[in-house]
């Protein structure tokens, strides 16, 4: 899989456009899911116009209750009711920007779960918790929030595993960092029933100079990206370095 994680860039006509060049790349891959996480407002929109497309689209966000007083928020019944399947959940700028707990994470995956939507789950550590040996210790806090799911809609949920240092810095993990990573994942997701053959993405400054060496590595099915995915010029050379 190649996800593309727009954040809150592009306005509506150059959503649409990025989206369609998107799903003329998941036309050319036939191999590869290629997945697109524009901004809220354009969502809805770009599945409509490209609902018969090879093109994945999905939301950044879901709030956790189905329905309410929770003014800018979209819950994921209503993601749901636009035809959306996947949504992210964890992204780190979920969690450090906007304060969301790990409570109300987990909370956000029982309810998109309980909605039918497919999660891309994120974890990953800051740099602070790297240097402290505290890398997998941390992921498997944020793994954690997994058990409180049924074994089948384990199996519904992507990983993403996306070092806070390597998001937006241009610094990538090296290749042994992460397969190190996803292989500990990998484990610890076998240990949950169900949930093993989970895909497990690498996301942090994947570029198309980094991709086919991090692509290479054994536990690493595919990306989740946000700067290069922006250019499709650099989100489909990432799609040729990464397509199997
Ligand atoms: C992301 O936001 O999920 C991400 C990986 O960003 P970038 O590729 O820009 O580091």
């Amino acid at each position: 899989m190649l996800a593309g994680n727009w954040k809150m860039n592009l306005a509506l006509d150059e959503s649409l456009a990025h989206a369609e060049a998107c799903a003329q790349l998941g036309a050319k891959h036939a191999s590869l899911d290629i997945a697109i996480f524009p901004s809220a407002f354009a969502v809805a929109a770009i599945q409509h116009k490209l609902a018969d497309a090879k093109l994945i689209v999905g939301a950044q966000n879901c709030h956790q209750a189905e329905s309410g007083a929770f003014t800018g928020e979209v819950s994921a019944q209503q993601w749901k009711s636009a035809g959306i399947t996947h949504v992210l959940i964890g992204h780190s700028e979920r969690r450090e920007v906007f304060g969301e707990s790990l409570d109300q994470i987990a909370d956000k995956l029982v309810s998109a779960r309980k909605a039918g939507l497919h999660v891309i789950f994120c974890v990953g550590e800051k740099i602070e918790e790297r240097k402290a040996g505290r890398a997998e210790v941390v992921v498997g806090e944020q793994l954690a929030a997994i058990t409180s799911l049924m074994p089948e809609d384990r199996s519904a949920i992507d990983i993403a595993y996306e070092p806070v240092w390597a998001i937006g810095t241009g610094e990538s993990a090296t290749p042994e960092i992460a397969e190190d990573m996803h292989r500990h994942i990998r484990r610890a997701l076998t240990a949950l029933r169900g949930c093993g053959e989970a895909r497990l993405l690498y996301g942090g400054s994947v570029k198309p100079d980094n991709a086919a060496e991090l692509a290479a590595q054994e536990n690493i099915d595919g990306f989740l990206v946000g700067g290069a995915s922006l250019k499709i010029e650099s989100f489909a050379a990432i799609a040729q370095a990464s397509a199997p």
